[in-house]
């Protein structure tokens, strides 16, 4: 999976941040994109990066400020004019009201899409995705209107067939192939194979937890817990300035400390962050985390694989 970011600022566009949004590239896992918030000139950052709109088939919003959303009417338009599009609709997910966002925009606009939409509304904590692969959970935060959380789990997935292998056996590709993988043992001209032996490595369950804006309030040390990575706003990046985010509902560096001490988390992005912070604030908050567990603070166009 890769993880690129494309708007990493707080409230207004700034010279070097635009307004937030991040895409999950999960074609190896899911083949699918999905996109996380879209704030204004979503698309333009789009623009700067191989991600391809017509791939992104579920958006996730978190909550209905305008630096998350403003860029969604400009996306969906313009994924209308992509050759390929007429096959692959999109999901939108989001709290009550997006779906009358996005459809009176639409109609303002005189934009008949030639995609399908689908809204998944929510205002409380649900499972919104359970397939064989994935799950995706909600989780409201506590923001000065309602925010919501995603909780991505992978499931613990059996590793790939050894093809080659079982070819030497004489046994050829076929509905054969699906008993070997989901059995822990199989018979073949009278011999017991173990199905182990022909398979890669499981792939662990991995799970991924994703804080737009809030403030901190304690469950959130529980909802991270278990967590391998971690994507969570900070909008006061240094200490000093813990003050402000109380007060204007959003996280700082010390509550970002706080949560992760409790948590299995390896990986940790740090995005939504004011403009006011020059490159060495950020160093510091990199140098003083990155003891126990790999941190980055996103910027802009920043891609990872993970
Ligand atoms: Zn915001
Ligand atoms: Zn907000």
């Amino acid at each position: 999976m890769k993880l690129q970011f494309l708007g990493t600022g707080a409230g207004l566009p700034a010279k070097f941040r635009n307004t937030q949004s991040f895409v999950f590239n999960f074609m190896q896992e899911l083949k699918e994109c999905w996109m996380f918030d879209c704030g204004e000139a979503t698309q333009h950052q789009i623009l700067r990066t191989n991600i391809k709109p017509t791939k992104i088939t579920k958006i996730f919003i978190s909550h209905l400020h305008a630096d998350h959303i403003l860029g969604l009417i400009g996306f969906l338009s313009s994924r209308n004019f992509l050759l390929d599009s007429k096959e692959s609709g999109v999901t939108i997910y989001g709290p009550v009201g997006i779906r009358q966002f996005v459809k009176q925009n639409l109609l303002f606009t005189h934009c008949s899409l030639n995609f399908d939409v689908k809204y998944v509304e929510f205002s409380s904590e649900q499972c919104i995705i359970d397939n064989k692969t994935v799950v995706v959970s909600t989780y409201p935060l506590n923001h000065n209107i309602e925010c919501f959380g995603y909780k991505i789990i992978f499931k613990n997935q059996k590793g790939s067939l050894d093809a080659e292998k079982l070819k030497k056996l004489g046994i050829m590709p076929g509905p054969f192939y699906k008993n070997i993988k989901e059995q822990d043992s199989f018979v073949y001209n009278e011999t017991t194979y173990n199905s182990s032996e022909f398979l890669s490595e499981d792939k662990p369950k991995k799970e991924i937890a994703i804080i737009p804006d809030t403030r901190y309030f304690p469950q959130l040390n529980e909802f991270v817990k278990n967590s391998d990575i971690i994507i969570s706003e900070c909008t006061y990046l240094d200490e000093k300035d813990a003050h402000h985010a109380r007060k204007n509902y959003h996280l700082s560096i010390l509550d970002i400390e706080n949560f992760i001490t409790e948590s299995t988390v390896k990986r940790l992005f740090l995005t939504h962050i004011s403009a006011r912070y020059d490159v060495d604030t950020e160093k510091s908050v990199v140098e003083k985390i990155d003891k126990t567990i790999k941190v980055s603070i996103a910027h802009d166009l920043d891609e990872y694989n993970l």
